[in-house]
């Protein structure tokens, strides 16, 4: 049993559960984990969700629910949500959400009505699902509007937003993604809010620990709502917020509860509380540059491989990678990368050729591995492993995927990872 807390009850009760639990632990610990909206949270946030709150139902806001009993779920929710202003620095915060998509859709229920025009990024630009994709609910129950990169830079085309926005009068305008490398402006995007009358909001699932730790610009002062997963960057349960000035507060409330949720989940609430508080530390704002510092240097090695970054480089904790000129596709290549130990995933890249399901390119991200300890130093070895497996991928070489594994895996060994007792 390696997994941390010990899941002793668990492995007497349901072994069948316990044994994938074990396994998935110690797939996390063997493996150069660059999916970019992961991370590994600490042994305290781990505590946090696996605690009695999951027993209690608490429907409404602290001092206003409908059930009795919440003498200690008002204090964690009030906590979770005092952290939550202070190191974000926003008069108001709703720590209910139960995931990213949800409290995008909070959002959407407190400022547009079903077929009000709605302003996003394009998906296969960078964009997510929820800001208007045409298969996402937010894509059919609002008439979307979309904007994208630049063919010639890569980079978020904010004349092309304007115009949208001019055009279409949008009652939101979402600003963030999935899949963007650079900088938001976000102050760009506030003026052209202004100019329409649209509520923006900032989407800063990915970026949110950067924002928190000094390493991205906040949004606070210019978009008026703020959305964010609370398990990416900012490495707590997974989890979500909604953040706001005091005139919006009210809507987004009402927004989360009663109008798309029933009861907060509170063993999620506590995790959120203490990643806050674990986020609000020096050594968090350290952590958000090393995730910077690590992705500037894979970029940097993965370049002088060859490879073909999405911009030409990244600000953030994000690349993405064109393989058209490395012959393979990113599917196939991220298949490989995950045998030889380098877990990722394949995405779409602006103006793709290919198709979704099939696309160009590949994402990666250093909030894991960063949180593992692994430093500017490392990522030129990891660039030559992901070069090394996509040739051996387009040889068909597995015994050579198979060495790589192994030299990550003793690599990895010297890196402990919370949850998990080598
Ligand atoms: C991850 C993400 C979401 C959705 O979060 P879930 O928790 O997966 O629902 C929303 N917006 C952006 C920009 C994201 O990256």
């Amino acid at each position: 049993m390696t997994h941390q807390p010990a899941i002793s009850a668990l492995s007497a009760t349901d072994p069948e559960i316990a044994g994938l639990v074990e396994g998935e632990a110690r797939r996390q610990h063997d493996k150069i984990r660059l999916i970019a909206s992961e991370n590994y949270v600490s042994q305290a946030v781990l505590e946090a969700t696996g605690t009695v709150l999951t027993n209690k139902y608490s429907e409404g806001y602290a001092g206003k629910r409908y059930y009795e009993g919440q003498q200690f779920i008002d204090q964690v929710e009030n906590l979770a949500i005092e952290r939550a202003k202070s190191l974000f620095g926003v008069e108001h915060a709703n720590v209910q959400p139960y995931s990213g998509s949800p409290a995008n859709l909070a959002a959407y229920l407190a400022f547009a009505k079903p077929g009000d025009p709605i302003l996003g990024m394009a998906l296969p630009d960078g964009g997510h699902l929820t800001h208007g994709w045409s298969v996402s609910a937010t894509g059919k129950w609002f008439t979307s509007v979309r904007y994208g990169v630049r063919k010639d830079t890569g980079r978020l085309d904010l004349d092309q937003v304007r115009d949208l926005a001019l055009q279409h009068r949008p009652k939101v305008i979402f600003a963030g993604g999935t899949a963007i490398p650079r900088t938001i402006d976000f102050p760009a995007f506030a003026e052209i809010a202004r100019e329409v009358d649209a509520v923006l909001v900032a989407d800063i699932a990915h970026i949110a620990g950067l924002v928190a730790g000094g390493a991205h610009p906040s949004p606070v002062g210019h978009a008026q709502v703020i959305t964010t997963t609370t398990h990416k960057t900012l490495r707590g349960p997974r989890g979500a917020m909604i953040l706001s000035d005091a005139e919006h507060a009210k809507a987004v409330d009402k927004a989360v509860f009663p109008g798309l949720q029933g009861g907060p989940h509170n063993h999620t609430t506590a995790a959120i509380a203490v990643a806050l508080a674990e986020a609000a530390k020096p050594a968090f704002r350290e952590y958000a540059h090393d995730i910077v510092a690590n992705a500037k240097a894979l970029a940097e090695a993965l370049t002088e491989r060859g490879f073909d970054l999405v911009s030409g480089g990244t600000d953030n904790h994000l690349l993405l990678v064109d393989l058209t000129g490395k012959g393979i596709g990113g599917k196939p290549a991220a298949q490989a990368l995950d045998r030889a130990g380098i877990e990722l995933n394949y995405n779409t890249v602006p103006f793709d050729p290919r198709k979704p399901f099939d696309p160009s390119g590949i994402r990666l991200g250093t909030p894991s591995i960063t949180t593992r300890g692994l430093r500017p130093e490392h990522q030129p070895r990891i660039a030559e492993w992901i070069d090394r497996t996509i040739t051996a991928a387009a040889a068909e070489d597995e015994q050579a995927i198979e060495r790589i594994a192994a030299e990550i895996r003793e690599l990895l060994a010297a890196f402990p990872m919370p949850g998990y007792a080598a």
